[in-house]
């Protein structure tokens, strides 16, 4: 038993917690939970817990159906939700095989095996997200339409509003859970948040984005609210995006900065940029995992919908946030097409492969957009090389098919099952008839 697991074990005696939810991800991005009991613990610390894995989604195939779950001791946190007496905590898991090897099908693995390919040639991968979701009035009900809590706007102040109260206490339990937060503040949309996390490793960011959904969605309940991470739930605001900031350091360095640089962004910055816009449109059925997620892209009200850089160009897909003198660790790109609804164990481990194969293969970085490239003609962004994002699930699984790269990052299974589901997906939106459809046909034909 090493140290993180005593700890784990001394603290579960101290403070009383009666249950230990063993939380793991679904090839979808949904967050699952099996709890156990604190006498289970060192067996699940030493061989893990096993479970019938055949009903989850994109875990195993159902002549294999027995996982293992593995609790990773470094992520334990008692849930504040769940109350101090008789209190609950979690761990994240690694998903094992029956015979103890790494489950090829665990979205936790496919992101540390790009880590590992990244920390191979000396680099650890940084990320920050901007989570923008709504909240609605409860319950929220699909055939009616929602009702969102508030009337504000960008950085609003709504005077005694919901929306402000619902962030100090989803903040106050994400720090009391260890997950920093840096900015918050009202959306665009009408009941339309965004809270930003604090820098950190990959794998630690995509936990702490599960923790974070878990929170937002417990706190909502508890406020009487709805809370929905939908890319683009209302056709006429804007979309719930999940832009990522990106780094990668070499030790302390940060190896995107070069002091004096164009930008003050290194040569790895640049093929790292180059690397994320050539496949872009590749790897987006994995950042943008919905039918819906395209309707945000394609919807205007600032999310990207052209592969294009600039700096502070709010339009382009990679964004070169302003450097801030003397603050080297900072210096990092901002990638916009990911939303709130991603798998961001998948999205990351893309991202990163997408970023690398740039920076190993040397890409040149094309010139920026200086213009709003929304504003210009078709003809216009052509002659300047820019390229649209897919513009549906079909076309983004049509572009994902074809793409080593995102077949070698997944690995095989993940891969094949993200291509069937999401055929699937589409199939069965594709044959609805709307009620936008009867509105607009049954009149005149
Ligand atoms: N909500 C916008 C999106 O879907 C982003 C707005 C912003 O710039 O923060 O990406
Ligand atoms: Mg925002
Ligand atoms: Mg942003």
């Amino acid at each position: 038993m090493d140290r993180q697991q005593e700890f784990v074990l001394r603290t579960v005696e101290e403070r009383d917690i009666r249950f230990i939810r063993l939380w793991f991800t679904d090839v979808l991005g949904t967050l699952k939970s099996v709890a156990v009991a604190p006498a289970e613990l060192e067996a699940a610390f030493s061989e893990g817990i096993g479970f019938d894995g055949s009903s989850i989604e994109g875990l195993t195939r159902v002549y294999e159906a027995d996982m293992i779950a593995k609790p990773d001791p470094t992520t334990f946190q008692v849930l504040p939700w769940r109350g101090e007496r008789h209190g609950t905590a979690r761990m994240f898991c690694d998903i094992l095989t029956p015979e103890g090897e790494p489950s090829l099908a665990d979205s936790r693995n496919v992101l540390k095996r790009a880590l590992a390919r990244a920390s191979d040639k000396g680099f650890t991968f940084y990320t920050h997200p901007e989570v923008e979701f709504y909240l609605f009035d409860a319950p929220a009900d699909p055939s009616q339409p929602l009702v969102p809590v508030d009337q504000g706007g960008y950085f609003d102040h709504v005077p005694r509003g919901t929306a402000h109260d619902f962030r100090r206490a989803a903040i106050t339990m994400l720090e009391s859970m260890g997950i920093s937060v840096e900015f918050s503040h009202h959306e665009a949309g009408p009941g339309q948040n965004e809270i930003d996390l604090r820098y950190a490793d990959a794998l630690t960011t995509a936990d702490n984005i599960m923790t974070f959904r878990t929170v937002v969605k417990e706190v909502a309940l508890e406020q009487g609210v709805f809370a929905s991470f939908m890319p683009k739930p209302l056709a006429d605001q804007p979309g719930s995006g999940m832009h990522t900031h990106l780094s990668l350091f070499e030790g302390d360095r940060n190896a995107f900065h070069e002091p004096g640089g164009h930008l003050e962004l290194s040569k790895t910055a640049r093929s790292f940029i180059a690397g994320l816009l050539k496949h872009a449109a590749e790897i987006t059925a994995v950042t943008n995992q919905f039918t819906n997620s395209y309707k945000r892209l394609w919807g205007g009200a600032e999310a990207p919908s052209y592969i294009c850089w600039g700096h502070n160009n709010r339009s382009a897909l990679v964004r070169v946030p302003m450097y801030k003198p003397g603050k080297s660790n900072s210096a990092r790109i901002e990638y916009r097409a990911v939303d709130s609804a991603t798998n961001p164990y998948l999205a990351f481990a893309v991202l990163l492969a997408a970023g690398l194969k740039g920076v190993e293969e040397g890409y040149e970085l094309p010139e920026g957009a200086d213009d709003d490239v929304w504003e210009l003609t078709d003809a216009e962004r052509r002659a300047l090389g820019i390229e649209p994002l897919p513009a549906t699930l079909e076309n983004a699984i049509a572009v994902m098919e074809r793409s080593e790269l995102v077949a070698e990052t997944l690995g095989e299974h993940v891969f094949d099952f993200v291509l069937r589901n999401k055929k699937q997906e589409w199939e069965e939106y594709r044959s609805q008839v709307t009620p936008y459809e009867l509105r607009r046909f049954l009149p005149m034909l």
